[in-house]
């Protein structure tokens, strides 16, 4: 079904977002995209933003609404590890973590909101992880981050689950993307042996469940969390 809604997604110059955004341009949404580095993919307007910042997010919304209108369907995504045993895990390698994965979802829906409420419609989705739930050695920074998506979402969905707005946490596992290339080898293969599915995801098979939260098929869909994991997470 095609539809002209608009649509901002952090970090979608590379990854998931960039799949993201790819999907919803296919679908006929007016798309916006913020990278800090890079271009979007054809169709969408890319705009400059670091989500650990607020005014930065503050202008790059400004600049997306008076080009497109008012932003209807946001897709916080952007994200980073900063992995190590929390025994030589530093001050910044937790806080810039938790500042990036949390606080940029925080700055850039709380921005998102103001929209959302005057129009009475609105669609929020955060990309969280598996290992939010299921945990990961060495990852303490990025599953505290990405478990608080889930606290975040299920509250607002009480906040604003009256007014049209719906907040989901799409949950993916392990994907082909620059992140997980970063991997050693012997990890990955490890990783593929415990996923029921046998394989790691493409971006796209993240970005089809994520067009499908945004539209109207998924109205009464809020505060859940979707796993998109090939099983991993099961029971989480
Ligand atoms: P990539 O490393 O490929 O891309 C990360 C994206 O986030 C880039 O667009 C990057 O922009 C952007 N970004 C990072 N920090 C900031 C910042 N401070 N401000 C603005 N943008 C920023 O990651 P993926 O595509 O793999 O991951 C996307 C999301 O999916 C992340 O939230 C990640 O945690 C989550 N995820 C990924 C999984 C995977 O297996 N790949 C599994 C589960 C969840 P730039 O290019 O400018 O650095």
């Amino acid at each position: 079904m095609s539809t002209e809604r608009v649509v901002l997604v952090t970090g979608g110059n590379r990854g998931i977002g960039r799949a993201i955004a790819e999907r919803f341009v296919a679908e006929g949404y007016r798309v916006a995209v913020t990278a800090r580095s890079g271009e979007g993919p054809e169709g969408t307007l890319t705009v400059r933003a670091d989500v650990t910042d607020a005014a930065a997010v503050d202008a790059a919304f400004t600049e997306v609404e008076a080009a497109l209108g008012p932003i209807e369907i946001v897709v916080a995504n952007a994200g980073v590890t900063k992995d190590t045993l929390l025994m030589r895990m530093t001050e910044d390698d937790f806080d810039s973590v938790v500042s990036t994965n949390l606080g940029g979802a925080f700055r850039v829906v709380k921005r998102a909101s103001k929209g959302m409420l005057r129009a009475r419609w609105g669609r929020v989705i955060l990309i969280s992880s598996v290992v939010g739930l299921y945990g990961s050695a060495g990852q303490v920074n990025y599953a505290a981050s990405k478990s608080g998506l889930v606290g975040f979402a299920r509250s607002l969905t009480r906040e604003l689950g009256a007014r049209g707005i719906t907040t989901n946490v799409v949950a993916p596992g392990f994907i082909e993307t620059d992140m997980t290339a970063a991997l050693p080898e012997d990890t990955q293969a490890e990783y593929k042996r415990s996923i029921p599915a046998g394989r790691f995801a493409t971006p796209d098979e993240v970005a089809g469940v994520v067009t499908w939260v945004a539209s109207d098929a998924a109205a009464y869909i809020s505060g859940a969390v979707i796993p998109v994991d090939g099983g991993l997470g099961m029971g989480h």
